[in-house]
C-alpha cells in the first residue's frame, strides 16, 4: 500500500484541490451563470442531488454517440453513461427510428397500447424468475411496490437492507436509514458479512417479509456480493419465508439474464429500471406468477398498482427496440468484456504509479476509490481520502473524460475500444503529472 499521510502531502493534496477546481471555474464560464441562474429557482439550482459538485456541476448542451459537450463548447467522452441508464449512447438509430415513428402515432392515449405487451415478453424471455411483470416510472417506484407486495403477501413488517445500498430516493441506506426514506421497518445488516447475516436473518425471521439486496452495490461503488453472501440471502429468505427481492436497477445488464443469471442465484421478486426504457423513464418489477397475479386486476380482491405513464408509448417503444433489435446477448457479453478490460487495465495503471487508487467492479460497471486496500464492503471505504479521487475527476474532465465525480463509470455500447485506450492513457497522464503528491511522503 502506498503511503501518503505526511502534513506536506496533506497540505500539497489541498492546494492540488483548489488549483483543479480554479482550473475547472475558469474552463466553465457558462455552466457558473446557468447554475446561478437555475439556483433560483431550484434549491441549489439541483433537481437530481447526484449530479451536483462543488464548486458548481457541469451542464451539458447536448450528446450523440459517446460524446457529451457542455454549454461552454468542451467536448467529452462519457464514461458515465447516465448511472447506467445511458447503455445505448446517446443518439443510437434504432431507438431514434423506434421514438420517432411512435410520434407519427400521438402520445398519451390514456388506454392500453401495443407495445407493453412486447416488451414484458422481451424481458420475461430473458429473466428466469420474472414470470409477471408490471411497470412503472423508475426503479425507486419499483422497489418501493416490490416491498409493498412483499409486505401484503407475507403479511409481516420488516425489509432487510444492508449499509450502503441504494434503492432509490425513498430507500436510500448510504448512510443508514436515510432520515427522507419511506416509513417502513428496516433491520440494516453489513455487505457481504456472511454470518453476522445470516445471525441477522434467524434473529428477525419470523418478522421478516422481504430480503431486499443489489448483487453488487452500484452507489456504493461497485462491491459485487461474494458467492457465500448470496448463497445466505436466498436460503435464510427461504427458511424463514421471507421474499428475497433482487434490486437489479443497475446490475441486470452484467448478463442478457441479470446479475441473477450470472450467480445462478434465483429470486422471488425483481427490480428493474435504467436502460431497459431505451434511455427514457423506465421502471419494472416482476417475479413469482403467485406473487404478481395478485395485481391482476380481473380477480377478487386484486391489489392495486396505479400509474399514468407505467405503460408510456415512448419507453415502452423504445425499450422494446431497445431490447429486440440492439442488445442481444452477443452485444452485451462484449460490452461487459470492455469494461473487464477498462478495470483491469486501469488497475495496472494505478499500480505502475504507487497512486492510491483501485478499480471494483463487474463489467461494464465500475468505481474507482482513492484507496489501494481490498474493497468488500462500503466500511473498507471508510478512510479513502475523497480529495483524491476530486482531483482525478477535474483532471479527467480536463482531458476530455467524463465520469461520475464519486469515481463511478458505465460503459456504454457507444465507447469504442480506441476510447478505452485513450482513458486508459489518459489516467496515466494525470498519475504521472501528480505523482509528486504520493512520493514526497
Ligand atoms: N436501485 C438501484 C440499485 C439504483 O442504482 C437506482 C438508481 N441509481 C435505483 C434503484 C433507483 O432508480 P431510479 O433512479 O430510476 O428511481
Amino acid at each position: 500500500m502506498s503511503t501518503v499521510s505526511t502534513a506536506t502531502t496533506d497540505e500539497a493534496v489541498d492546494t492540488a484541490v483548489a488549483e483543479a477546481r480554479a482550473r475547472y471555474v475558469a474552463r466553465c464560464p457558462r455552466s457558473a451563470a446557468i447554475q446561478a441562474e437555475a439556483a433560483k429557482v431550484l434549491p441549489g439550482g439541483n433537481t437530481r442531488s447526484v449530479l451536483w459538485f462543488a464548486p458548481f456541476p457541469l451542464r451539458i448542451a447536448r450528446g450523440w454517440d459517446s460524446i457529451l459537450e457542455d454549454v461552454d463548447g468542451h467536448r467529452y467522452v462519457d464514461f458515465l453513461g447516465e448511472y447506467t441508464a445511458g447503455l445505448f449512447g446517446h443518439s443510437n438509430p434504432v431507438i431514434r427510428e423506434a421514438i420517432t415513428s411512435v410520434l407519427a402515432d400521438g402520445l398519451s392515449f390514456g388506454a392500453n397500447n401495443v407495445y407493453e405487451a412486447s416488451l414484458a415478453a422481451a424481458i420475461t424471455s430473458r429473466f428466469a424468475s420474472m414470470e409477471l411483470l408490471r411497470f412503472t416510472n423508475s426503479g425507486t417506484e419499483a422497489n418501493l411496490m416490490a416491498v409493498a407486495l412483499a409486505r401484503v403477501a407475507t403479511g409481516r413488517d420488516d425489509v432487510l437492507v444492508f449499509r450502503g445500498a441504494y434503492h432509490g430516493g425513498l430507500m436510500s441506506f448510504a448512510k443508514g436509514n436515510a432520515p427522507t426514506n419511506a416509513p417502513y421497518s428496516f433491520v440494516i445488516g453489513q455487505y457481504n458479512d456472511v454470518e453476522g447475516t445470516r445471525r441477522l436473518i434467524d434473529e428477525h425471521g419470523p418478522a421478516l417479509a422481504a430480503v431486499l439486496f443489489e448483487p453488487m452495490l452500484g452507489s456504493a461503488g461497485c462491491i459485487p456480493a461474494t458467492p457465500e453472501f448470496l448463497s445466505v440471502l436466498r436460503d435464510g429468505a427461504t427458511r424463514h419465508g421471507a421474499l428475497l427481492i433482487a434490486d437489479e436497477v443497475m446490475t441486470s445488464r452484467l448478463s442478457s439474464g441479470g446479475a441473477q443469471a450470472r450467480f445462478g442465484l434465483l429470486p422471488d421478486l425483481t427490480t428493474l429500471g435504467k436502460y431497459f426504457g431505451g434511455g427514457l423513464s423506465f421502471g419494472a418489477f416482476g417475479g413469482r406468477r403467485d406473487l404478481m397475479s395478485r395485481f391482476d386486476p380481473s380477480t377478487p380482491d386484486a391489489l392495486a398498482h396505479a400509474g399514468t405513464f407505467n405503460n408510456n408509448v415512448l419507453s415502452m417503444a423504445a425499450g422494446h427496440a431497445a431490447l429486440t433489435k440492439v442488445l442481444t446477448p452477443a452485444v452485451l457479453d462484449a460490452l461487459n468484456q470492455r469494461g473487464d478490460r477498462l478495470r483491469h487495465s486501469l488497475n495496472l495503471t494505478f499500480a505502475a504509479a504507487g497512486a492510491p487508487f483501485s478499480a471494483t467492479g463487474i463489467g461494464s460497471l465500475l468505481n474507482v476509490h482513492a484507496t489501494d486496500a481490498p474493497v468488500s464492503s462500503p466500511a473498507d471505504l471508510a478512510a479513502a481520502d475523497d480529495r483524491w479521487k476530486e482531483i482525478l475527476f477535474f483532471d479527467l474532465l480536463e482531458r476530455g473524460y467524463y465520469m461520475a465525480r464519486r469515481g463511478f463509470m458505465a460503459l456504454s455500447l457507444a465507447i469504442t475500444d480506441a476510447q478505452v485506450d485513450g482513458l486508459i492513457d489518459a489516467v496515466g497522464a494525470v498519475l504521472s503529472d501528480r505523482a509528486a503528491l504520493w512520493t514526497r511522503g
